[in-house]
């Protein structure tokens, strides 16, 4: 028995027709209500470290796989990935590839898992409706599939992973067809999500929104996982650049703003530690001003 809800050990893969390995001996393990980040350049493996997760590799991708990666206390390599799909739900980072396309309303196309998983028919029109309320694409349930924006697909495809409401959501860049608050409020919902009790494992690219959601991140090099923490430690490490990772904009910001003496701290990895710490500076400045004759 074990208490870690994912943990993968020395795992490693290389697809099929490439020469270099994709994923090199990647260890790391996720607790039942964790949040975690995986980030790193583009190339460095994490959208294939996300279909390991959920047995797509190496059930449906040819290549070749070493180590073990457990989800639930399921041995991803040998348990079903319909099975595993009750556990672990995983929003493609194309979210054009999330969807069937055989089904001719959006309804239909969230009904299609629910389907799949047994629920009655009678609940399935209210759990639509509940999630189409909650991603807001209510007015998009009668509309086909195939007419559908970007944006819309994107948010469609991630009801359809929220639908079938798995203990553990991986999330591949869920948001890059959606425009600055379309992110924002998907993100909320996310970060509602995790509060619930669902643990995510999240690659993204914006930095910020990595610090100020993620309890844990880890950087993937080459294949590698080369940095691994919280958000403090990882964006810290004087390693960062290396790994072609920026911290957060608030962390060069406030380190060139605070003179020493102001604050127990120097950096600011969030909107909300930057502003605590300029108010920080500024009671400081207030304390050390002259009296004024
Ligand atoms: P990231 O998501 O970090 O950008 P990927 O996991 O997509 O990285 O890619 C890691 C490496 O695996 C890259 O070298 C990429 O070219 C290769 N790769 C990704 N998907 C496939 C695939 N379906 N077939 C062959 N090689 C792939
Ligand atoms: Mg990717």
């Amino acid at each position: 028995m074990t208490s870690k809800l994912i943990q993968v050990s020395n795992f490693s893969y290389r697809y099929n027709q490439e020469t270099e390995v994709a994923l090199k001996n990647i260890n790391f393990e996720v607790a039942a209500g964790e949040f975690v980040a995986l980030i790193g350049a583009n190339g460095s493996g994490k959208s294939t470290l996300c279909n390991a997760l959920v047995g797509l590799i190496p059930n449906y991708f040819v290549g070749f796989s070493e180590g073990d990666i457990i989800v639930d206390e399921k041995d991803t390599a040998s348990v079903n990935v319909g099975e595993l799909s009750q556990t672990i739900g995983l929003v493609f980072q194309n979210p054009f590839n999330q969807l069937s396309y055989t089904a001719d309303s959006v309804a239909e196309e969230l009904a299609y898992g629910l389907g799949n998983r047994g629920v009655p028919r009678d609940q399935m029109f209210s759990k639509i409706k509940e999630i189409a309320g909650l991603i807001q694409i209510d007015e998009l349930l009668d509309k086909n599939p195939l007419e559908l924006s970007g944006g819309q697909v994107q948010r469609v495809a991630l009801a359809s992973a929220i639908i079938l409401e798995p203990k553990i959501l991986v999330l591949d860049e869920c948001t890059t067809q959606l425009d600055p608050m379309g992110s924002k409020q998907i993100m909320d919902i996310i970060k509602k999500l995790n509060e619930n009790g669902i643990t995510i494992v999240m690659v993204d690219h914006d930095m910020e929104r990595v610090a100020e959601l993620a309890d844990k991140v880890y950087v993937l090099q080459h294949g590698s996982i080369v940095l691994g923490g919280t958000p403090e430690e990882v964006f810290c490490s004087p390693h960062l650049a290396e790994y072609s990772v920026d911290p957060p904009d608030y962390y060069e910001i406030t380190k060139k703003f605070i003179k020493p003496g102001y604050s127990k701290r120097d950096f600011a990895l969030t909107e909300s530690q930057a502003i605590a710490l300029l108010q920080e500076v500024v009671l400081y400045e207030d304390r050390n001003q002259e009296p004024q004759a």
